[in-house]
Order: structure tokens, then C-alpha cells, then sequence
């Protein structure tokens, strides 16, 4: 068991190694990525190669755009507030201004009226006057240059026929003349029309404003709504791609296709990290299914053993009988006979020969090997190794073959083991005398073969048929069943690319159906 210290030292190496190594281009396609791959060590090495991108690191990257851009909305809002305060202050402005104005046009009919002094009138001018001064930049922004020296030049002329008209008063201290009482009634119309016109322009800048600030707000909160849409569309997008992906490795790997995942994307991020983990159970499965199909092996050979030992004794005694009989009557024997007899030697040696060929074919370990293969032949072979278990067991296999059956690409020691299963399973479902078929058809799938072995005898309970599929599920005596036959034989047949299909009724029989791609390589 390494220690904690020497697992982190392997972890810095493998990250040293792979910073060492010059990163993919960016410009290479998933197809040469996959060159690189061919085990576990380049699957991870190419995996790593490529520049970090974590997830992490997206989801900052994503909240922090998120802020900066609410940050921006918070300012703009701030900025519209400011420039409505502005405004408000602006009426107030305005507002005191056209108090004035009206104060003075009081004063100037009360003194038309009950002969008051003007000084009241000529103060609430002069107030108003100070109020345009001293806001001219602001007045002048709401109703322009030409209108305020308008506004300015009104107010003074105002002022001045005030002026006049006091100063006559207070000299002559008779009624007024006509004609400055009618001008300063036009000039003082003029002069509330021109600050009616100044409040007008700025309540309609101040809704302006308000109506501004109000749409910034609205806008901005759709504007966020998007942009916070997206992030989770995007972000929640890659990640189920992610995993949708996973969840058909996993599919997959169930299914027995043990191929290694390979990098699909630019980046690597947390993903990497557990491809290269799935990797590796990958190859652990592949190690422990190569093991327990060896070891389910070793058992049908057990169970096989008996008939071989049968089947290899019947051609022994024979050579043992013929050898003797022509050596005691060798003399007596014309050349005829002789060569009969040894041809007859010959042939049982060939026969015996040909049982430890196919035991020692069936028996040795190897790695799958796929290659263009007869069905046909291959089935034949099978039903001749367990031709001795089926003697014993006072049965008959009957084989039915369509001529001319497409080839198949496939593993021939995997694909015999898988039938001697079948038929050693169906030889013990099946009653002494009974009779076991074996078809091999084209499939229902179109570029598919079928191969049924059918037996009548005990059938599956249907609450079993969920189950016979599991390893180690087994409802033989101790010592007799391993409950791996079907398991392995699914796990070979998922790896030519086929499926196995049973069909069982209680009392009657069961069918299974192995079904296998066709190849075109001939
Ligand atoms: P084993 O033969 O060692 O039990 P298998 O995986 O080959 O393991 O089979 C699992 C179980 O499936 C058997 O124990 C048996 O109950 C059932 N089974 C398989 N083939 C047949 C068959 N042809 N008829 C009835 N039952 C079967």
C-alpha cells in the first residue's frame, strides 16, 4: 500500500509529465486524438495533455460577468436617481420663481386697485430676478439661451415700468398714466406665460427622467434574466452533455464492450478526472471478465471430462485390439488385411488425436481474436466436443443449418464455449431420450444470424428468467453449477456485437437465441 506522501509524489510526476508534454493543436480532430490511444496509459496521457478548463473556473468566470454586469446596472440606476433629484430640485426652482412672479403681479393689481405701494411688488421682482441668476446654467439647460435672456430681458423691463410707475406715484401722487398700466399688464401676461412655459419644460424633463430611470431598470433586469438564462443553459448544458455521455459509457461497459473512452472535447476539467477512473475500471473489468471467463472454462472442462475420457478410451482400445491382433496373426494375414488393419489404427489415432486438439484448443487462454468465421462449422465442432456428454446422457443433438449462411467476424474458442454452454445447460434441463435442436438461420435483424438451441425439457420458472443472466446465479446442486455459464456467454456475445435471447415455458422447453452481426470480409 503506497503512502499518502509517495501517491502525492506519483500525482506530481504524472502532472509533471504530462505539463512535458507539448499540448494537442487545437486544430486536431477527435479521429487524432484517438490515434494516440490504444491502452489505458495513453488513453489518460492523451486525456491530460490537453489545457486545463475547470468547471470550477467556468462557473467563476460565468457569476463574475453575472456581477460586473449588475454592477453596471446598480451605477446606471444610481446616475438615473442622481439626475432625477437634479430635476426635482430644477421645479423647486422653477416653482419658487413662479411664486414670485405671481406674488408681484398681486401687489401690482392691489395697487391698481386700493392705491398700495409697489415697493412689495417691486421686492417679490427682484426675489424672483436673484432666483434666474442665480440657476442660470441649470434654467438655461431646461429652456435654452434664447428663451432665458427672453425670460431676463421681460423681468427687467417688468421692472423697470415699476419703477417708473412708482416714482410718478410718489412725485405726482395722481392716478397713473393709462399707457404704462397697459404695458405692465402685457408685460406681466408675458412674464407668467414665460414662467408657465419654464415649469412645462421642466416637469416634462423631470418625467423624462423618471421614465428613463424606470426603463434602465426594466431593461436592465430583462437583460440580466438573459444573461442568468444563458449561464445555467450553457453551464447546465455542458454539464448534462457530460453526463448523458457517462450514463452511455456506462450502458456500454454493462453491455460488455470494455473499448477505453478517449478525450472528446479541447478541454479537461473535473470529467477528465473520472474518464480516466472509468478507464481504469475498465481495464480492472476486462482483467477480472478475461479471469472469470478462463475460470468457467476450467469448469466445463470438469464437467466435460467424463465424456472425453469415454470418447479418448473408445479409439485407445481399439488401436490396443487391432495392434495385437495383427501382431499375433500377422503371419496368417494377406498383405490385404494387413494394410486394412493398420489404416484402421491410423484412424482411430487421428480420431483421438483430434479430441486432445480440440480439448487443448478449448482449454488455452488467449486474447480475443476476431476473424471472418464459418457459423456453421463452428457449431458443428461444438455439438462434436460435447458428443461424448450427450451419448452418455442417451440423447440426440439435431442440427439444421440454411445453406449458404453468412460469415460472421468473430472469436471461435469464445464463440465454442459459448455453445457448449448452451448445450450442456439444455442436456441437463433435458430428460434421458429426449432431443435437443440447434438451428442456424438468418436473424428477424436484417444482416444478422441466428442460432437457437432448443431443448425440451424442464423450462425456467418465469420470476428466474430476470435472473439466469447473473453471475453466479445457479439453481444446480453444489459442485454442479457454477452460475457463469450464461453470464460469460452474454459477455462474449456483447462483445461480437450480438445478443442472446431465451424464450422458456415450465414442463416444455426453452429456446435460447444467439443472435450475431454478419461481416462483409470474407
Ligand atoms: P450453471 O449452468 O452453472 O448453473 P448458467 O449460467 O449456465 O450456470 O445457468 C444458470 C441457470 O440458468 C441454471 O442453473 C439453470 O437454472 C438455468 N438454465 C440455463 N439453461 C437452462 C435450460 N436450457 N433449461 C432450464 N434452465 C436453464
Amino acid at each position: 500500500m503506497p503512502t499518502l506522501a509517495e501517491r502525492w509524489r506519483d500525482i506530481m510526476e504524472e502532472k509533471r509529465q504530462a505539463d512535458n508534454n507539448p499540448s494537442p493543436s487545437p486544430d486536431l480532430s477527435d479521429d487524432e486524438y484517438l490515434e494516440e490511444v490504444h491502452d489505458a496509459a495513453s488513453a489518460k496521457k492523451a486525456f491530460l495533455a490537453r489545457p486545463p478548463l475547470s468547471l470550477r473556473l467556468q462557473f467563476i468566470l460565468y457569476f463574475l460577468l453575472a456581477f460586473l454586469f449588475s454592477v453596471g446596472i446598480a451605477v446606471m440606476i444610481i446616475m438615473d436617481i442622481y439626475e432625477v433629484e437634479k430635476k426635482i430640485t430644477g421645479l423647486e426652482i422653477v416653482n419658487d420663481y413662479v411664486i414670485e412672479i405671481d406674488q408681484a403681479r398681486r401687489f401690482e393689481k392691489n395697487f391698481f386697485l386700493y392705491k398700495t405701494n409697489l415697493s412689495d411688488a417691486l421686492e417679490s421682482v427682484d426675489n424672483a430676478k436673484v432666483i434666474l441668476v442665480g440657476n442660470q446654467e441649470d434654467l438655461k439647460k431646461i429652456i435654452g439661451d434664447k428663451k432665458y435672456k427672453e425670460t431676463i430681458d421681460n423681468i427687467n423691463s417688468y421692472e423697470e415700468l415699476l419703477e417708473s410707475l412708482r416714482s410718478a406715484d410718489t412725485q405726482s401722487g395722481q392716478r397713473p398714466d393709462k399707457t404704462i398700466e397697459n404695458r405692465l399688464r402685457k408685460q406681466g401676461q408675458k412674464m407668467i406665460f414665460l414662467a408657465q412655459d419654464l415649469m412645462k419644460k421642466e416637469r416634462s424633463a423631470m418625467d423624462r427622467a423618471i421614465a428613463r430611470s424606470r426603463n434602465t431598470q426594466i431593461y436592465s433586469l430583462i437583460f440580466l434574466l438573459i444573461i442568468m438564462i444563458a449561464t445555467a443553459y450553457f453551464l447546465g448544458g455542458r454539464m448534462l452533455r457530460n453526463i448523458r455521455r457517462f450514463e452511455s459509457y456506462a450502458l456500454r461497459i454493462a453491455e460488455g464492450d470494455f473499448e477505453l473512452i478517449t478525450p472528446k472535447r479541447r478541454y479537461r476539467d473535473e470529467f477528465t478526472n473520472l474518464a480516466i477512473a472509468i478507464n481504469h475500471m475498465v481495464q480492472e473489468l476486462e482483467k477480472h471478465e478475461s479471469m472469470l471467463v478462463q475460470s468457467h472454462k476450467m469448469r466445463a472442462i470438469g464437467t466435460l471430462t467424463a465424456g472425453v475420457a469415454h470418447e479418448l478410451n473408445n479409439p485407445l482400445n481399439n488401436i490396443t485390439l487391432t495392434s495385437h491382433m495383427l501382431l499375433e496373426d500377422f503371419q496368417d494375414l494377406d498383405d490385404e488385411e494387413r494394410k486394412q488393419m493398420i489404416d484402421e489404427v491410423t484412424e482411430e489415432a487421428e480420431r483421438a488425436k483430434k479430441i486432445v486438439s480440440n480439448l487443448l484448443d478449448f482449454t488455452r487462454e488467449s486474447e480475443t481474436k476476431l476473424e471472418p468465421l464459418d457459423l456453421v462449422q463452428l457449431v458443428k465442432g461444438t455439438i462434436d466436443l460435447a458428443a461424448n456428454q450427450t451419448r452418455i446422457a442417451g440423447m440426440k443433438i439435431e442440427f439444421h443449418a440454411t445453406d449458404n449462411l453468412h460469415r460472421i467476424q468473430g472469436d471461435s474458442q469464445q464463440l465454442r464455449q459459448v455453445f457448449l454452454n448452451l448445450i450442456l445447460n439444455a442436456i441437463a434441463a433435458s430428460s434421458k431420450g429426449a432431443k435437443i435442436q440447434i438451428m442456424a438461420s438468418p436473424a428477424d435483424d436484417p444482416d444478422h444470424v441466428a442460432v437457437k438451441v432448443i431443448d425440451h425439457g424442464v423450462g425456467i420458472p418465469r420470476h428466474y428468467l430476470s435472473s439466469i443472466f447473473d453471475p453466479f446465479f445457479t439453481t444446480k446442486d453444489r459442485g454442479k453449477g457454477t452460475g457463469l455459464g450464461l453470464s460469460v456467454s452474454q459477455g462474449i456475445i456483447a462483445k461480437h456485437g450480438g445478443r442472446i435471447r431465451v424464450d422458456s415455458r415450465m414442463g416444455h422447453g426453452s429456446t435460447f437465441t444467439v443472435i450475431l452481426p454478419v461481416t462483409t470480409i470474407l
